[in-house]
């Protein structure tokens, strides 16, 4: 990283990437938030294909995610997975990535300055990955798309555009756990999950 800003840093080693697998090398070495560089194992960037029709986006790596470098693969991936799978979409085919790359202490959420210096990771991500769908897991990724007064119970399951995407606001699947798999959330999310895979439909993979 350079003398300039953190966050205009990483959009200028960002924009650097030609593709996910160099967007992954660039980010492994970031600093720019000192106290989660300091307290990750990994910085975790990336799953599944290069290209997809669907991202998912959550909110940012847990102790799972920090010991193995890969998104959504604790209890709450193996629901999403599970959920995925019921709805026609298979983990395999959709590409998954994080608000912010680096596991919070304590897995307390992430800060805004950390969410908006790690904005140019992801924004080059999407970029890349180029998906039709963006599907929002949680209240932390639907702010980062719709702004932080944002209700996800107002907006969940509804699809609209988002840079000339469509987006889809859901519940994360840790919801789902905390509530139980006859709770609402759980639900609501099979259900959008399953809109998801519908609206990604028409186009074959890439
Ligand atoms: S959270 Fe993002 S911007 Fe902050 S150190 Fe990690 S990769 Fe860099």
């Amino acid at each position: 990283m350079t003398a300039q800003p953190a966050g205009a840093a990483v959009r200028v080693a960002a924009a650097g990437a030609r593709n996910v697998a160099e967007l992954a090398r660039l980010a492994a070495g970031c600093i720019a938030c000192p106290e989660l560089a300091a307290g990750r194992t990994v910085v975790v960037v990336r799953s599944g294909p290069p290209a997809a029709d669907v991202l998912l986006l959550g909110e940012a790596p847990g102790a799972d995610e920090d010991r193995t470098g890969t998104p959504f693969v604790g209890r709450a991936g193996q629901l999403l997975d599970g959920l995925l799978a019921e709805a026609g979409l298979p983990r395999s085919t959709v590409a998954v990535a994080n608000v912010v790359q680096c596991r919070p202490p304590g897995n307390r959420p992430p800060k805004s300055a950390e969410v908006a210096r790690c904005a140019g990771w992801l924004d080059r991500h999407l970029e890349l990955v180029d998906p039709r769908l963006v599907v929002t897991l949680g209240r932390t990724a639907t702010a980062w798309v719709l702004g932080p007064r944002v209700r996800l119970a107002e907006v969940r399951g509804r699809e609209q555009p988002f840079r000339g995407r469509l987006l889809l606001p859901t519940y994360h699947p840790s919801a789902a756990l905390r509530f139980g798999p006859n709770a609402a959330p759980r639900a609501a999310l099979a259900a959008d999950l399953s809109r998801a895979a519908a609206l990604a439909r028409p186009r074959t993979a890439r």
